[in-house]
């Protein structure tokens, strides 16, 4: 775990995405949490010793970030609505499932386990007044349309989500790229000393978000090309070249080849419109 500022720390070890929280004088602002439940139970221990959490922020649908929602009852969740409506489509099976593949040892820590759905939704912006902090949600769309950023002002820190995968595979499987390239210009006008990626090591150099950019922006021509080639989804996908020059967190080439899969079949659509 790395604590960025005063209030602000952010864990990168745990397998998924990234965790971070802000402590105030009333309380701890949760974002995101652990997708493994033994690594929610040490999170918990973590969260208490700063406070008491008040409100767990989830920034995406996407399990990993989501899963362990339920095993901090304390902490009102809020997300973008679509984002809830996503989380609908979720089930206890499902999520079962994952946790005894990744974390065989969190089985027995489903007591009262559940879908949990976030409690407070919003559209475009929502703003969250806490102690002395400011806690701004912003819907800045890429990954999914329905991404959240946490902008803390006071401590200079915004917490990106998953429209910044830094120097680790970028997932395109449900994005929106060119509105992905607005928000991520959006961020650039963020002042901020410290940028909190979905996945990937926090990090305090803005230029990195013009790598990301330029990376979408590849994806979104090289599939636009194959597309008035005339290429199928298969020869678009055989064809393509390597784009991204990360590998993901885990799971190796085999991994890789089927995140690329899940990105052509997401833009192939898009711009095929098949
Ligand atoms: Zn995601």
């Amino acid at each position: 775990m790395q604590q960025l500022t005063a209030n602000v720390w952010a864990e990168h070890g745990f397998r998924g995405c990234n965790c971070g929280f802000l402590v105030t004088r009333e309380g701890v602002v949760m974002i995101d949490c652990p997708q493994r439940p033994t690594d929610a139970r040490q999170w918990r221990q973590i969260i208490f010793t700063h406070g008491q959490p008040r409100y767990l922020v989830n920034t995406e649908p996407h399990a990993d970030h989501v899963m362990c929602d339920s095993l901090f009852p304390e902490a009102i969740v809020v997300a973008h609505q679509g984002t809830r409506q996503a989380m609908t489509n979720h089930t206890v099976e499902a999520f079962c499932k994952r946790i005894s593949e990744l974390d065989p040892e969190g089985m027995a820590m489903l007591d009262g386990y559940h879908v949990r759905l976030p409690s407070i939704v919003y559209e475009s912006r929502l703003t969250l007044y806490l102690g002395e902090h400011t806690i701004e949600l912003i819907n800045l769309p890429g990954h999914t349309p329905w991404q959240t950023a946490i902008y803390l002002p006071q401590e200079r820190v915004l917490f990106t989500n998953d429209n910044v995968f830094h120097r680790v595979h970028t997932f395109l499987h449900e994005a929106v790229p060119e509105q992905w390239l607005v928000s991520l210009e959006a961020m650039k006008r963020m002042e901020a000393d410290w940028y909190v990626p979905g996945h990937g090591q926090p990090f305090s150099d803005r230029a990195y978000l013009d790598q990301q950019a330029q990376l979408v922006r590849q994806w979104i021509a090289t599939i636009k090309e194959s597309v008035a080639r005339g290429w199928s989804r298969d020869e678009t996908f055989e064809r393509l070249p390597l784009l991204d020059p990360y590998s993901p967190e885990s799971g190796g080439e085999d991994r890789a080849r089927e995140i690329r899969r899940m990105s052509v079949n997401r833009l192939y659509s898009l711009y095929s419109g098949r």
